[in-house]
């Protein structure tokens, strides 16, 4: 089969494989539509996680199960399904104990383009397809069910770290589509005003139209300031969806004490992250602050599939540029590496 790889670091490019075999738990699937990620552009061209070679990208699809294993109950060739960007192992004991993306060691329940062959192909392999497939609800946008695999579950894992309440202020930093979804989820949780921060217009309108109450622009001076200004004090809760190692410390200076910062941001630079000691009460201001990747699975899946029906969310509005075709993987990713201006999310469909 063919399939979109990372050649090394700093090199795209497609090549030939072997289908991959299903085992007795798995799927194999054929995407209908995918995306390409931020992540995927941290792979390859930032060295995010250390070397690959000629392993194929991406991790977000919707798919059509073409095989499946002997021991998978609920799942038949034919179906069409969302594909969790994150597939667990989901009888391991970290998933037992709650953190199924961890299961296999810290961050291996990332599987596509990472310790295996991503969606970027003809065909691509599910571990544990009980646990980490879901099915099509009838009639779902494609680019909407796409989002499902990663922008829609990170952006409201963002909000469940914070542990966003209603009646919480809330500043969102970060206003690409993960953090979109984070502005989302924060009005849907409840939160009574958002400060959204970015500097695109079309992201900041969306942001809006998904329940930001302000835009801050950090390119117009500290949002620190701006936020703080405009909240008439600390914010109750924020979420870190983009942004850079200063980030952590404008996070903590614009947080009450006893207060919560989700981070759902990749950390990419330094070997350590900024925490300003003053603000955070010399160690004893309960200011706390939890990072993490999206949990994935079915259940996550369907529930988040569920909003959408139920007209609660639209992430079908993130996807701004559309192609068609597997070989259009690759002017997609690229288009996500140089993120132009109008850009917010590709969607690739298949013909
Ligand atoms: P984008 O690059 O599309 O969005 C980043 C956002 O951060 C933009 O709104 C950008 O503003 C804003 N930003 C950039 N610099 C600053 C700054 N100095 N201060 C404040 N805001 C800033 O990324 P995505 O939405 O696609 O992804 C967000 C992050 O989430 C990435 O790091 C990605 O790797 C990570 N991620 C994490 C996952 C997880 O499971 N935890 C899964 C998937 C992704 P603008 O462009 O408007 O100027
Ligand atoms: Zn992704």
């Amino acid at each position: 089969m063919k399939g979109f790889a990372m050649l090394k670091i700093g090199e795209t490019g497609w090549i030939t494989k072997d289908t991959p075999e299903c085992g007795p738990l798995d799927a194999i699937c054929k995407p209908l539509a995918l995306a390409p990620c931020t992540s995927d552009v941290h792979t390859v061209w930032a060295g995010a996680i250390g070397d690959r070679h000629n392993m194929i990208l991406g991790h977000e699809a919707v798919g059509e199960v073409v095989e499946v294993g002997s021991l998978v109950k609920d799942f038949k060739v034919g179906d069409r399904v969302l594909v969790s960007a994150i597939t667990p192992d989901w009888n391991s004991l970290a998933a037992q104990e709650g953190y199924s993306m961890h299961s296999g060691g810290m961050l291996a329940g990332w599987k596509f383009s990472n310790f295996k062959d991503g969606v970027f192909a003809e065909y691509f392999h599910v571990n544990d397809a009980d646990g980490n497939l879901a099915l099509l609800p009838e009639g779902m946008d494609l680019g909407a069910a796409c989002m499902v695999s990663d922008m829609v579950p990170t952006g409201f894992h963002g909000a469940e770290l914070a542990d966003i309440q209603y009646g919480d202020n809330v500043a969102v930093i970060g206003i690409g589509p993960v953090g979109l979804m984070s502005v989302a989820a924060a009005a849907i949780r409840g939160a009574a005003n958002i400060y959204a921060v970015g500097s695109r217009k079309n992201c900041a309108d969306l942001a809006v139209e998904y329940g930001a109450t302000d835009i801050i622009n950090y390119r117009e001076g500290d949002i620190v300031e701006q936020i703080m200004d405009l909240n008439c004090g600390p914010v109750d809760k924020v979420i870190i969806a983009g942004g850079d190692n200063d980030t952590f410390d404008q996070a903590i200076r614009m947080l009450k004490a006893g207060g919560k910062i989700g981070n759902v941001n990749y950390l990419g630079e330094g070997d350590y992250v900024k925490i300003p000691r003053g603000e955070w009460g010399c160690g004893m201001g309960h200011k706390q602050i939890a990072g993490g990747l999206m949990p994935g699975g079915r259940l996550r899946s369907e529930k988040l599939a569920r909003l959408i029906v139920a007209n609660r969310i639209h992430p079908e509005k993130l996807i701004t540029h559309r192609f068609e075709g597997l070989e259009s993987v690759e002017p997609a990713l690229m288009l996500m590496k140089d993120k132009p201006k109008d850009l917010i999310k590709p969607l690739v469909v298949m013909e």
